[in-house]
């Protein structure tokens, strides 16, 4: 859309740069679907089916039952602050205090405060290929030029440094890194991320977001790996963002927390303090009891998830036209469904949109920036029961037969 159509519909130019969020709209429309009394078995958002702990559930009774209830302090009350840096340190390896930390509605809030905050017009973004849906859309609505690093699942989908040290420019400004990774399920080992920082030393003005939230949901052997706490000294160019919406299964809490340095920090709450402000004081309650709580339940968690993982990639290689790797950590598998495409769907977008008329919705490798990679399928998530993911294969293949 031009400058002159956006204005004639009364749409900024800076939205009209943007999309609507393929994962949400997505299970949106599932969910539309199903209250029209269609039977749709949805795969298309990352959400655990696991219920919110009881002890988080029973921390917000006493927080509404205690009137909690007014304003909060606009990045967070000094319990939740104490909470985020308890777990920044205890489970990402990274020294941060309260006043290193912001809390927000989301991972996906602290993000685009964190880049509408720092990006002047024409600055570049470094996104690796996959990406996240919102990564790009955020980068360009704050003005930036989106620079896709596309990576292959040959190489599990990360890239190297030469290929960082290349793409680099007078103009860059930020490197996103979502390690484990949305959609592909991507993880950067220490050395990789060390590689990286070499990189880094060379140009003092990029700046690194570095998404954590999947950090609990690695399926290898080796500890998490996140710059900050491998290259403490590169710290006050790094973000850190994390939550709790997928380890605790608390999506619709919307809370996410960032650590990174102070003036950052301060500049994420000036403009939340005109957004949103403070996030949600209930919600708040649920996160300190989240973070302070037991954690050991999460390794049940990690063995459920992982042995769908298994099932769901075997179910899907064995489906003729469609192929996955083995996803290292988070709850997706990205389907590269090539032989499928121009047999009835001309692009992944039909592709999804033959799935869903079949009663399973997923979303198309397009919204992840699959086109980079040369990639045209679909992700989906296995944060799902096992009836619903049984349910869900079946229709996909019989899906897949009838094209
Ligand atoms: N991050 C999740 C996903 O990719 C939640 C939906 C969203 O915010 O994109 O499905």
């Amino acid at each position: 859309m031009t400058q002159a159509q956006a204005s004639a519909d009364r749409i900024s130019a800076a939205l009209a740069r943007i999309a609507p969020s393929q994962t949400t709209a997505m299970t949106d429309r599932a969910t539309a679907m199903r209250a029209e009394g269609r039977d749709i078995v949805s795969l298309s958002v990352g959400e655990p089916d696991f219920a919110t702990p009881a002890h988080v559930v029973e921390a917000v009774k006493d927080a509404l039952d205690q009137g909690a209830t007014k304003y909060t302090p606009v990045g967070g009350t000094a319990a939740m602050k104490r909470a985020a840096a308890l777990h920044f340190t205890r489970d990402l390896g990274i020294a941060a205090t309260p006043a290193d930390v912001t809390v927000s509605a989301g991972g996906k809030q602290a993000i685009f405060h964190a880049l509408l905050a720092t990006i002047d017009p024409g600055d570049e973004v470094l996104i690796p290929a996959p990406w996240w849906v919102s990564y790009p859309e955020i980068a360009r609505f704050a003005g930036a030029n989106v620079v896709p690093l596309p990576t292959t699942a040959a190489d599990g989908f990360r890239i190297s440094a030469e290929q960082l040290a290349n793409a680099i420019t007078p103009a860059t400004r930020w490197l996103l890194l979502n390690s484990p990774g949305n959609p592909t399920g991507a993880v950067y080992t220490a050395d990789d991320l060390r590689a990286l920082a070499d990189v880094l030393d060379r140009h003092a003005r990029i700046m690194v977001m570095s998404d954590d939230i999947y950090a609990p949901l690695r399926y290898g052997d080796t500890p998490h790996a996140t710059l900050a706490a491998l290259r403490p000294d590169l710290a006050d160019r790094i973000l850190t963002v994390s939550g709790v919406s997928k380890s605790h299964a608390m999506t619709g809490f919307r809370i996410g927390v960032a650590t990174g340095p102070g003036w950052l920090i301060r500049a994420m709450e000036r403009l939340q303090s005109h957004s949103s402000g403070n996030p949600c004081s209930i919600s708040q309650a649920g996160a300190v009891a989240a973070f302070e709580g037991p954690q050991d339940f999460l390794s049940d968690w990690r063995a459920i998830f992982r042995a769908r993982r298994d099932r769901v990639v075997e179910a899907i290689n064995a489906i003729p036209g469609l192929s996955t790797p083995v996803p290292d950590g988070a709850f997706y598998c990205f389907v590269d469904a090539a032989p499928l495409i121009g047999e009835g769907c001309e692009d992944d977008n039909a592709l999804a949109l033959h799935m869903l008329e079949h009663g399973v919705a997923v979303v198309a490798a397009s919204a992840f920036g699959g086109a980079h990679c040369g990639i045209q399928g679909f992700r989906v998530s296995f944060a799902a029961d096992d009836d619903s993911l049984t349910e869900a294969l079946t229709r996909m293949e019989r899906a897949v037969a009838a094209l």
